[in-house]
């Protein structure tokens, strides 16, 4: 029981030891790196075989059946190590720097990442087709709007009343779900709490995101909804 404890409990350095000691011994001599990457591919490849019959679509064959995927993964580790110690690379050393570069790496990539900022953010299909719904159903919809010359950026309340590939008389009202939209088309609704009585015109691609609110509008009067 002291010995299985001991076994689980090995280092990285312990185990590129105890892996030369193998080769020395039982193997001789390290293949060359070309034939250990060679190797390390059959590794990984016998590894694929292995999850793919446990969790992808292939059923196992009666061969397959006594295949371990941690004997596989013991495989990779065993080859990852005997490439490391033939090379000379001390691998808790290259793990511990290569999460220290991850850790700065990702601290970027994370704050860069649009979809975690604190702003919503939604695809635009995904906006459309709220906005749409409500239009539908007569409800107002959230949108979430940045600054423009009269507001700050945020959420607003909006009766929706139609889509328009342009903005003023011209304009040529959009059906969704008949006419193909794209991010420089027009969403034009009253902006509940705005005080006037203009439509406002905002462009579809602007819009950062989108929710039902469920909350019944009677359409103002000679405002007509079409979606
Ligand atoms: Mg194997």
């Amino acid at each position: 029981m002291k010995n299985q404890k001991q076994k689980e409990e090995i280092t990285l350095k312990q185990a590129q030891q105890m892996v030369d000691d193998w080769i020395k011994t039982i193997g001789v001599s390290y293949f060359s790196p070309l034939s250990q990457l060679a190797q390390l591919t059959e590794e990984v490849g016998e590894t694929a075989r292995v999850i793919n019959r446990i969790y992808g679509d292939q059923s196992f064959k009666k061969s397959d059946r006594d295949k371990e995927l941690a004997d596989e993964l013991a495989d990779v580790l065993f080859t990852l190590i005997c490439i490391a110690n033939s090379t000379g690379i001390d691998l808790a050393d290259a793990l511990n720097k290569n999460l220290q570069k991850k850790t700065k790496r990702d601290e970027k990539r994370h704050a860069n990442n649009i979809k975690l900022k604190k702003e919503p953010y939604m695809d635009f299909a995904d906006i459309v087709a709220i906005i749409a719904q409500a239009g539908g159903r007569r409800e107002t919809v959230k949108i979430y709007y940045p600054k423009t010359a009269r507001s700050t950026a945020g959420w607003r309340e909006v009766e929706p009343y139609f889509l328009a590939n342009d903005t003023g008389e011209a304009a040529e009202h959009l059906v969704y779900g008949e006419d193909r939209l794209s991010p420089g088309h027009i969403f034009n609704g009253y902006t509940l709490g705005s005080g006037d009585n203009h439509y406002d015109s905002f462009i579809l691609g602007k819009i950062k995101a989108a929710k039902m609110t469920n909350q019944k509008f009677k359409p103002r009067f000679g405002w007509k909804v079409e979606f």
